[in-house]
């Protein structure tokens, strides 16, 4: 089955006990049994909820896993990779990261005892140089949020391979109809399905997708004890944004292209963080494991000026200032103040995250009035 379909098929039945076409909210917490513990499958909502092992197995279908798991929020999915871990562990992640993803593993799980590395995972070799026998998960966010950095998720995982070192994978950015990190030798894939999954920034949610049936049943082992699964109401609607995320990608990427083209040919405008642009120093791997470049683009401006992104994001009327990614309207974002101003200054600076730096996540309405919106409020 082609993506195309797996979006609206893949997995996919009709709600077996009435033939509704689309999976109804089971909203239940609970499950009849004929006899102590004879029951059709379900017992407790925490477990599974036939709403919620819907959208489970559409999203292993297209993330071409073998079974997916959705949590309350895309940082709840992390949550349960962090406590696969034991005490003592060393983890490599990947420098340029979403920020609350920075935020948990140095405020939380540095005091439960895991240990950090953030590299630049632009070169494989600064991952190899961090790899010691404690070393047990890479975490690769690819494209990253906001700089647009590219890992090679194959080279990454050809680097793990073997050591007992589990690569995961946060696909947010990508989507699966971009990119898909399993195929490519990953063990896990992350999704805040809050943003493309979704689509509608209607909901939060997050997923987990994996393809080894013992990691699985870790994973479902987390999501089951700790209890951060998502409820049937917005199962339904990660389900349903998921049937139409091939039409809505394809013109994120559509526009998002011609945003960038606009970007490079305005006077104001400094740097412009695009995958697609050939003079991005990792575009051939971009080329490589992605099958296009998406909606999210950054960018600085010419001045350097703070004042100036402030004013621009005041002005923008079509493009709403907003936190948050992938829903069919456009968003802009302020990243040193917004999205990632819970890491420290330095760091930010250390990375490249500067204070006239704008994040846009590129929409689907008219491109003619996007980039109407984008020349107003730039003049
Ligand atoms: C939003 C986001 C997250 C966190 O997801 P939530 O659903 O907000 O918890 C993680 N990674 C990336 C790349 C994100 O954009």
């Amino acid at each position: 089955m082609k993506f195309n379909t797996k979006t609206i098929h893949g997995n996919q039945q009709h709600d077996p006990s009435t033939g509704a076409v689309m999976m109804p909210i089971y909203q239940t917490s609970t499950y009849v049994q004929s006899s102590p513990g004879v029951h059709k499958g379900y017992e407790y909502s925490r477990g599974a909820n036939p709403t919620r092992t819907a959208l489970e197995n559409a999203l292993a279908s297209i993330e071409n896993g073998t079974h997916g798991f959705a949590f309350g929020s895309g940082l709840a999915a992390t949550d349960s990779v962090m406590k696969l871990m034991n005490p003592g562990d060393e983890i490599i992640a990947m420098d340029d990261l979403y920020g609350g993803s920075y935020r948990m593993f140095t405020r939380i799980y540095q005091r439960y005892g895991l240990k950090f590395e953030f590299v630049d995972m632009t070169d494989v070799s600064n991952i190899e140089q961090k790899i010691t026998e404690k070393t047990k998960l890479i975490w690769v966010e690819t494209p990253t949020n906001p700089l647009m950095k590219i890992a090679d998720i194959q080279a990454i995982c050809e680097l793990a391979k073997g050591k007992g070192i589990l690569v995961a994978v946060d696909n947010t950015f990508a989507s699966p109809y971009l990119q898909n990190p399993l195929d490519l030798g990953a063990d896990i894939v992350m999704h805040s399905a809050t943003k493309y999954l979704g689509g509608h920034s209607d909901v939060v949610a997050g997923a987990l997708v994996v393809k080894d049936e013992e990691l699985a049943e870790k994973v479902h082992f987390q999501l089951f004890a700790g209890g951060g699964i998502l409820g049937p109401q917005d199962s339904y609607l990660v389900l349903r944004g998921i049937k139409t995320l091939h039409v809505r990608m394809q013109r994120h990427c559509e526009n998002g292209k011609k945003v960038v083209e606009f970007l490079q040919n305005h006077p104001k405008i400094g740097h412009v963080y695009y995958p697609g642009l050939e003079s991005h120093p990792n575009h051939e791997v971009a080329k490589k494991q992605m099958r296009d470049f998406g909606g999210m683009v950054s960018f600085t401006f010419k001045s350097g000026n703070a004042e100036e992104a402030k004013k621009f994001l005041e002005y923008v009327r079509v493009f709403t200032l907003a936190e948050s990614l992938g829903g069919v309207e456009s968003l802009a974002n302020h990243p040193a103040t917004m999205t990632h101003a819970s890491i420290p200054a330095d760091v930010r600076a250390k990375n490249g995250i500067t204070d006239d730096l704008v994040r846009l996540s590129v929409g689907i309405e008219d491109i003619d009035d996007l980039l109407a919106d984008l020349e107003n409020a730039l003049n």
